[in-house]
């Protein structure tokens, strides 16, 4: 059973309405194309194990800290006599294992994959036998991308190969589980020590006046958007989408990107490429919205 849900993170929801505006350097758009495969990869497996018989429950995405030092579980899944805990990835180059190194084709070095999974389960243990928990944990590093491949890899049962994936969760499937009230409470616990952070510190740095304003595509990103009486038409994949819910998603994307700043007509009007009167933006906002304060001091919450 689906505990706590993958959600999309915010820092990658962010890069993503900047890489469309502005012009990210080669490194951001690198990190930026990262987390989205990252996350990607994640989404397809979370998407599996939702579909597992067995008795459990699944918690996706933990931020969690224990002694000063945090560790970010992907997905973890508590059975009666034995929790699950596997980090995911979607790696899609060649790399290879040697003097118990971890390296792409090229000869660069990149993080342990096991090394990784072995400190997060240590910091697990240790958090769980805080909350004086002692049941037994099995970590899995699953590699998700079928056209990932891992020479001189050490033989062991922690890595997960894409085509292997069915079988180990078929495995889990086969394990007698009956969970209580204990598990709940645990799976409640977890997901309140959950660490919220702020996407905001990891992001380049952005000014309002170097975004490109205008309405995107829900679908494709594009700027190509005509507006044609209520609706907002794509030249580029044709989506269709009302003047309404396109106005709405650009307030959502405004104030993810400038928390600080109001919600104004005029704010909006510019944010939205000044394409659609300010009579329209306005009727929309205060359709949607609560008005605070009045004439040209007012904005929006
Ligand atoms: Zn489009």
């Amino acid at each position: 059973m689906l505990y706590k849900p993958l959600m999309k993170p915010a820092e990658l929801v962010l890069l993503e309405f900047l890489n469309t505006r502005m012009n990210l350097s080669p490194a951001d758009k690198q990190n930026y194309f990262n987390l989205k495969k990252g996350y990607e990869g994640e989404t397809m497996f979370a998407g599996l194990t939702e579909k597992l018989q067995c008795e459990c429950l699944i918690l996706n995405d933990l931020l969690l800290e224990f002694n000063g030092s945090k560790f970010q579980i992907d997905s973890l899944i508590l059975l009666q006599k034995l929790f699950y805990l596997n980090e995911v990835k979607n790696f899609e180059d060649d790399c290879y294992f040697e003097n118990k190194r971890f390296y792409l084709s090229n000869g660069t070095e990149r993080r342990d994959p096991l090394l990784q999974l072995e400190r997060c389960t240590s910091l697990l243990r240790q958090l769980l036998h805080s909350l004086k928990i002692n049941t037994p944990i099995e970590s899995r590093v699953v590699f998700m991308n079928p056209l990932f491949t891992l020479y001189q890899a050490p033989r062991t049962e922690q890595i997960i190969f894409p085509n292997q994936v069915n079988r180990y969760l078929n495995k889990l499937n086969m394990i007698s589980s009956k969970l209580n009230e204990g598990h709940k409470r645990l799976a409640e616990k977890l997901i309140s020590l959950h660490i919220n952070e702020s996407p905001y510190s990891r992001l380049p740095s952005y000014k309002y006046e170097n975004l490109r304003k205008w309405f995107t595509c829900a679908l494709c990103t594009s700027f190509s958007i005509s507006v044609q009486g209520k609706m907002c038409i794509c030249g580029d994949c044709n989506h269709k989408e009302t003047v309404e819910a396109a106005v709405l998603r650009s307030v959502k994307e405004y104030r993810m990107l400038f928390p600080d700043r109001k919600i104004t007509t005029n704010g909006i009007y510019e944010w939205c490429g000044m394409v659609v009167s300010k009579k329209r933006i306005s009727r929309i906002l205060g359709k949607n919205f609560n008005i605070v304060g009045v004439h040209q001091w007012a904005y929006y919450e």
